[in-house]
């Protein structure tokens, strides 16, 4: 097999080729940085990745997670696999040193993390939601707080969680009736139920520091009402030291379609009255502090859904290439020719160029908002970073529900290119599509996430924001316009984007009027064709870096020795790929892109004005 997981070459070209990251080492956070130490880093997350982690991909789904006796088991293969994770020091390779970080630039640890999330994101899960809840206490959290707890969640040695959801409070958070109340030494006795708690309980540490949403006694209804609290599963003593158990229990596991070896747990707090918790930020506040979990939560997720897809795509092809099945097409009936491997086939060539296109496109639009976190962070002045910063909120709810559906659609590609082997156990690609779907379900449904970008983002301070991420597409469509064959494709992202901003500033008006229930049905098709250009940028953007190149490599822009270049050398071969992938995407896909916005600026009522018994059933 070629390459597993990730396909290296593309994390190079998009890092150095088409972000040009390069640059990043110019300024003063980075400047002590090179390229060779961002090489050797990625090159040992494959490493980590694929000899060890990765082999507890299947074993981890057939094992499961077990409950017993009240205590939680992961997979016995976790334990040497997470402790690797752990003692390598990748939980925090983008924290700076003085907090146990490395110091390494975001996009550097997202590259480095593709290995690590594409190999077994139940295993990465319990470090990624361990930095979630380490930086919160980071940012908001008092001197004693960061003292107790920073390091050692950080590093790995103990765990973390988020604990938002209850029976009563999935999508509506505010609903949530966990209760807080003080106590004479400033703690809080916290009692209550959660459910759905990824990691909530485990046996790979010694430790887990849970974040918890309460309501602390009279505070008011709503969102507004809801306060944020360290609770630890065993109590850290003042000198760090740790305590008695906190009264903190898992009461079950669920069964899950997939993702087998992640503990989703209901945890029982404050049962025998001795929960205790300590208050993370302000009263009241504890939302606010939340959503910056969230959020990081929320970019993990769609870069979780890209990888499933990366590796279902790696799969695929390879399997496409060894499957022999068929004759090849122009043979005719000729039933003494040869069988061919299944990748001759035109209708097994559209769908792995359809896999390719957004397993690129994807890879670039994470790793894109990677560098936003990076650009932000290096900001020489206020307006700067402000300007990323609202990119990165912008774009969070496309990153998580676009991604993270194209990565389940992938996956299911990659099924049929297996044909009825792909439906069967004893190949991975049926896993990646069960593990896959919970992405566009947890961090917020993709649904509740399309309202977020309808209802909050694109109005961000009067839909300026959304204009400047029109006006960056607008940019890198001048610049392929410049290389003479892609204008033709510059010229139909451009048609695109032009309906793009006319249908936004539609479904805009319509969610302020009168109309706006009809408005929110249509948020969904809304984001997905935000992500459809989003893609098409990414692609378009890829081809205008890798088309001189492979000019250059052929010494011709004529196809004939573009295509006899591209069968002897790799790299040739390799921008051919770009290039190709941005010609299906932008001429097969992106057609049907333009009648959906079409469907969107002209918004049919019938979702909404159908009577309830009309469903029938
Ligand atoms: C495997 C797994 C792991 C999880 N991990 C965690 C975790 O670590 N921490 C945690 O706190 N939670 C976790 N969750 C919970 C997860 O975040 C919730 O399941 C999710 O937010 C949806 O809530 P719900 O299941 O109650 O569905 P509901 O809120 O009941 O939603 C059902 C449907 O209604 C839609 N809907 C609901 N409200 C609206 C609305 N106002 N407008 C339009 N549509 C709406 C939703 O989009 C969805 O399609 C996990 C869940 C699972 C399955």
């Amino acid at each position: 097999m070629a390459q597993l997981i990730a396909d290296r070459r593309d994390i190079d070209f998009v890092l150095y080729e088409q972000l040009k990251i390069e640059d990043i080492l110019k300024t003063e956070k980075y400047n002590d940085l090179n390229r060779k130490m961002f090489d050797m880093v990625i090159s040992e997350a494959r490493n980590l990745g694929i000899k060890e982690i990765y082999p507890t991909y299947k074993e981890g789904d057939r094992e499961g997670v077990k409950f017993e006796n009240g205590q939680v088991t992961v997979p016995q293969c976790f334990q040497r696999a997470y402790a690797l994770f752990a003692e390598g020091e990748w939980i925090a390779m983008a924290e700076d040193p003085e907090v146990g970080g490395q110091g390494f630039p975001w996009i550097i640890r997202q590259a480095a993390f593709e290995y690590i999330i594409g190999a077994n994101f139940a295993i990465a899960g319990f470090g990624n939601l361990g930095h979630g809840a380490a930086k919160m206490i980071e940012l908001f959290g008092t001197p004693k707080q960061k003292e107790l707890f920073l390091k050692k969640v950080y590093s790995g040695e103990w765990g973390g969680t988020m604990m938002l959801t209850e029976p009563g409070a999935g999508s509506d958070v505010g609903a949530l009736t966990t209760r807080a109340v003080k106590n004479p030494d400033g703690t809080y006795s916290i009692s209550g139920n959660k459910i759905f708690i990824t990691c909530g309980d485990h046996d790979l540490t010694e430790n887990i520091i849970h974040p918890v949403l309460a309501r602390i006694e009279g505070a008011p209804p709503g969102p507004k009402g809801i306060s944020l609290f360290i609770v630890p599963k065993i109590w850290v003593n003042d000198d760090g030291s740790l305590a008695e158990p906190n009264d903190i229990v898992c009461s079950g596991v669920e069964e899950k379609m997939g993702l087998h070896g992640s503990p989703t747990c209901s945890m029982d707090l404050g049962g025998k009255g001795k929960c205790r918790g300590l208050l993370l930020g302000e009263e009241n506040n504890g939302l606010m502090v939340m959503f910056h979990m969230m959020n990081e939560a929320r970019l993990d997720v769609g870069a979780q859904g890209f990888l499933h897809a990366s590796a279902a795509y790696l799969y695929a092809v390879n399997y496409a290439r060894e499957r022999l099945q068929g004759r090849a097409i122009e043979k005719g009936k000729d039933s003494t020719a040869p069988q061919v491997p299944i990748i001759c086939h035109p209708d097994i060539r559209r769908m792995l160029l359809l896999m390719k296109a957004y397993v690129d496109g994807m890879r670039s639009f994470v790793l894109y908002v990677a560098y936003c976190f990076d650009k932000k962070s290096t900001a020489k002045t206020l307006q700067e970073k402000e300007r990323y910063n609202d990119f990165i909120e912008l774009l969070t709810p496309i990153i998580k529900a676009y991604c993270s559906e194209r990565g389940q659609f992938v996956c299911e590609q990659a099924i049929q290119v297996y044909g009825g082997y792909g439906y069967t156990k004893e190949y991975p690609v049926e896993q990646l599509y069960r593990d896959c779907k919970i992405t566009s379900i947890y961090e917020g449904t993709n649904g509740i996430q399309a309202m977020d970008l309808l209802g909050r983002k694109l109005g961000m301070k009067k839909g300026t924001v959304f204009l400047e991420f029109l006006n960056e597409i607008k940019a890198a469509i001048a610049s392929a316009k410049k290389i003479p064959r892609l204008k033709d494709l510059a010229g139909r992202v451009e048609t695109a984007l032009n309906r793009l901003g006319e249908v936004a500033m539609h479904i805009s008006k319509t969610a302020y009027s009168r109309n706006m229930k009809l408005a929110f049905a249509y948020a969904h098709p809304f984001l997905e064709v935000v992500g459809d250009v989003t893609m098409a940028w990414m692609l378009l953007w890829r081809a205008t870096a890798a088309a001189p190149r492979l000019e250059k490599l052929a010494g011709s822009a004529e196809q004939e020795a573009i295509q006899s270049k591209a069968a002897k050398n790799k790299d040739a071969a390799f921008y051919d790929g770009q290039l190709k992938a941005a010609e299906f995407f932008i001429t097969s896909l992106l057609p049907v892109t333009i009648g959906k916005m079409n469907a969107i600026a002209a918004p049919n009522p019938a979702a909404i004005d159908i009577h309830e018994k009309s469903f029938g059933g």
